[in-house]
């Protein structure tokens, strides 16, 4: 059977390409194409109450209407793989719509999904966002999109793409660049006329893949999957099998069954095929379980998990600002955040450390980490973190192994010589050099993680704001040596606009720490030649851009802040000094005295 009432998609794209403000109004406007005005003010009143506390707008699953069908839209990591992620979440859907920002053009992070996307033969319908920014290049960026499908071994069908024009700021999109925009109509009726409907056989056995899972303090764990055949009532005892061995099974009960609707779940007596159910009630339910009838429970096979490749310390920070903007503060704080995330990301691990102030964190790659940072400092959480540190394997001869990543950079042609020459210090390996636009040129580095430790802020001061680079976890590779590079630089303490953030430096990596709180606080770097404070030179940027590790143009990058720079004498009054060419927990107990 086919379910013509329902559409699955994904929806892929680079950070800051819109996509939440593209599912944001296809919320709002949902409701406008509807027969039944009722769940439009719902859907509405939801996102308000979202937007006030500030949260990310968009859930992991999203349904929008559109007539009398249900868009249901599920949410990609916009990044590199976090263990499988991507490939799970891709096998409940018939099609992606890929958003694509009509100036800067596909992004390598969308490269990783996109690759998936067209390995498991979804149709995709491109996106070009955006368009009513004035260096928008829409057409030129189709032409890279389809040089890049064509990189990717898209088949032809896929080549054969839609492609709509959106101003998602606007609530607009259009399917030729001379249409004149209303509204979001022409994505909406693309996405019904282009993505299959799902199908399944209702009579055959049930089965659910579980794919991703929520949780909820109230009711716990909640696993999401789609009904591939079948179907599930409330109350109906299914076997769960388990996800590394079916021989694990047990009989459970369905709790509380939902579908999404708009950003929320509403609850259901009956889910049949494609729905995308939410189910509560069943504890230890986990990702890559499979729910099915007890008479003839079937697995479906899923995607293994990675293991993480990087680690780092998270800290509770006792500095005497601590709480001052952020809400959470204490061991315990922290503590319950980290091993709640475990609830829904499974390539995390979290482990307690010797000191109890102090808890090991790992994951896929510095991204991976950096936006588990962002999102807890968003939700006020205050920490600091230590330096990560790499993971090392080995292969079956005990040979030592590294994570390698692939990055790519974009810079202005002047620093391309600085780049190159830093990245090899770095055991960088140069794979190829493009020219981009307006005077800019792409760089693809092989590079140990390990190497691009540290390298980002670094990487903002040399190209002075103006390059944006990316990266993504490419391989286990063979240990590359010792990395050695010229020692430089001392230690910071210093006050931006807003407040005040310390950090410490390490000499030998120039790195860049973040401590601090909420979204105001700012973080930088001092890059000082010999310890001299006259030297010392400063690059405060957005923290967002930071761990983002991209920037969007100088002018917001560089947002020097008029920072009050300490004479390297008074920052060291803050600081224990005696081991700072290492960052560790230890180091980072700032003395408690308050700046003035
Ligand atoms: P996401 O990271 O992909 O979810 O991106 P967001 O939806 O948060 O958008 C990133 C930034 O781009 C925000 O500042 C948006 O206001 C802006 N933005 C999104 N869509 C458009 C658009 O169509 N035109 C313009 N000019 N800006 C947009």
């Amino acid at each position: 059977t086919k379910r013509e009432d329902i559409r699955n998609i994904a929806i892929i794209a680079h950070v800051d390409h819109g996509k939440t403000t593209l599912v944001d109004e296809l919320l709002k406007q949902s409701g406008v194409f509807r027969s039944n005005q009722t769940v439009q003010e719902r859907v509405m009143d939801s996102n308000d109450i979202e937007r006030e506390r500030g949260i990310t707008i968009l859930a992991k699953n999203t349904a929008v209407f559109y007539n009398d069908v249900k868009i249901n839209i599920i949410d990609t990591p916009g990044h590199a793989d976090f263990g499988g992620e991507v490939e799970r979440v891709l096998k409940m859907v018939n099609g992606v719509v890929l958003v694509v920002d009509a100036y800067e053009g596909a992004m390598p992070q969308t490269k990783f999904v996109l690759k998936k996307a067209l390995e498991l033969e979804l149709p995709v319908i491109v996106c070009i966002n955006k368009i009513d920014r004035p260096e928008a290049r829409p057409s030129e960026v189709i032409d890279e999109v389809l040089d890049l499908f064509i990189e990717l071994d898209a088949s032809d069908e896929q080549l054969d793409c839609p492609f709509v024009y959106a101003s998602a700021k606007e609530g607009v999109a259009i399917l030729e660049l001379d249409h004149s925009p209303e509204n979001m109509k022409p994505l909406f009726e693309t996405i019904i006329n282009y993505i299959p409907a799902p199908e399944g056989d209702p009579d055959a056995e049930t089965q659910v893949l579980i794919s991703t899972i929520d949780y909820n303090e109230y009711v716990g764990r909640i696993g999401v999957g789609k009904v591939d055949n079948g179907s599930l009532r409330l109350n109906q005892e299914v076997m769960l099998l388990n996800a590394h061995d079916p021989e694990k099974r047990k009989k459970v009960k369905i709790g509380k069954l939902y579908e999404f609707e708009g950003l929320k779940k509403i609850e259901v007596e009956k889910a049949d095929i494609g729905a995308i159910v939410a189910i509560s009630g069943i504890p230890d339910i986990h990702i890559g379980d499979t729910l099915c009838s007890l008479e003839n429970p079937v697995p479906i096979p899923f995607q293994k998990i990675s293991e993480p490749t990087i680690a780092m310390h998270f800290i509770v920070n006792d500095s005497p600002f601590a709480g001052q903007e952020g809400k959470f503060v204490t061991s315990r704080h922290l503590r319950e955040r980290l091993f709640r995330e475990l609830n829904t990301d499974v390539s995390l691990r979290v482990e307690e450390t010797e000191s109890t102030e102090s808890y090991k964190v790992s994951g896929r790659g510095e991204l991976h980490l950096s936006v588990l940072i962002e999102n807890m400092r968003r939700e006020g959480y205050e920490f600091a973190v230590s330096k990560a540190e790499v993971l090392y394997r080995t292969d079956e001869n005990g040979k030592l192994l590294e994570p390698m990543e692939t990055a790519i950079i974009d810079v202005p042609e002047e620093y391309t010589g600085t780049v190159i020459e830093k990245l090899s210090q770095r055991k960088g390996e140069l794979q190829g050099m493009s020219t981009a636009n307006g005077g800019y040129s792409r760089l693809e580095f092989s590079i140990p993680a390990r190497g691009l430790i540290g390298y980002r802020g670094e990487f903002m001061t040399d190209t002075r704001g103006n390059g944006i680079i990316n990266t993504v976890f490419d391989c286990y590779g063979p240990y590359k040596g010792d990395i050695q590079y010229r020692k430089q630089g001392s230690l910071i303490a210093f006050e931006t606009g807003e407040s005040i953030t310390y950090g410490l430096f390490n000499a030998q990596e120039r790195g860049t720490l973040f401590i601090g709180a909420g979204e105001k606080v700012y973080a930088g770097m001092i890059i000082g030649q010999n310890g001299k404070a006259e030297d010392i030179e400063v690059n405060i940027c957005k923290r967002k851009q930071l761990t983002n590790t991209r920037s969007s143009g100088a002018d917001d990058a560089l947002k020097l802040t008029t920072p009050r720079i300490l004479s390297l004498e008074q920052a060291l009054e803050f600081i224990d000094t005696d081991e700072l060419l290492e960052v560790t927990p230890e180091n980072l107990r700032i003395r408690k005295k308050i700046l003035d």
